[in-house]
């Protein structure tokens, strides 16, 4: 898309006045390329908390990958698993959308094993057979301060991917598969 959009500026000649503009104002052009991403988690099972930079411009750093995996690994299995950085960005953008931008987050449910996954599935409501957990495409949070449902509300207004709302446990799930919603218990049940 960047690379698209760049040739339309060459082709319409706006790089032409572009290049001057960068040239006087060099670190303006740098602060927005170099746009640090922080994160401020804590895990409600392990009691563990992480306030990290996790992104820097468009580039995820690796080592901060490697400690939010580990952060957000299955705490009933000691299993870690690659998380989608996607998940991060989801949860930075509804920081923002909540109106607390960089606050924290709790985490109720990271990764999840496939043992732990069947295990929940058999003993809990609400949790799929193939769950998306499972790949490492979802989270369930709850933010301090914000409602379930204005979490819940912010989530959908993102269009980011799937949302549930867990509204008698406190908590939203949400994920980076296709845009679909859905609540636990279904109302009316
Ligand atoms: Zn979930």
């Amino acid at each position: 898309m960047c690379r698209k959009r760049s040739s339309q500026w060459v082709r319409c000649g706006c790089f032409a006045v572009l290049l001057p503009l960068l040239a006087i104002f060099p670190a303006a052009a740098k602060s927005s390329s170099q746009k640090s991403y922080h994160l401020d988690l804590y895990n409600l099972h392990t009691g563990r908390s992480l306030h990290i930079v996790y992104r820097v411009g468009n580039h995820y750093l690796p080592s901060a990958e490697l400690r939010l995996d580990r952060f957000l690994g299955d705490w009933r299995v000691h299993k870690d698993h690659d998380m989608n950085p996607r998940l991060f960005d989801l949860l930075y953008k509804l920081d923002k959308a909540v109106g607390h931008p960089g606050g924290p987050i709790d985490i109720v449910c990271g990764y999840r094993s496939p043992q732990t996954n069947a295990l929940l599935h058999r003993t809990t409501g609400g949790v799929a057979v193939h769950s998306m957990h499972v790949l490492g495409d979802a989270i369930d949070i709850r933010i301090p301060g914000v409602s379930t449902l204005e979490v819940r509300n912010a989530a959908l207004r993102l269009h980011f991917g799937g949302v549930g709302y867990y509204p008698e446990h406190h908590f939203v799930h949400v994920d980076v598969g296709r845009v679909r919603e859905w609540e636990y218990p279904p109302q009316g049940s």
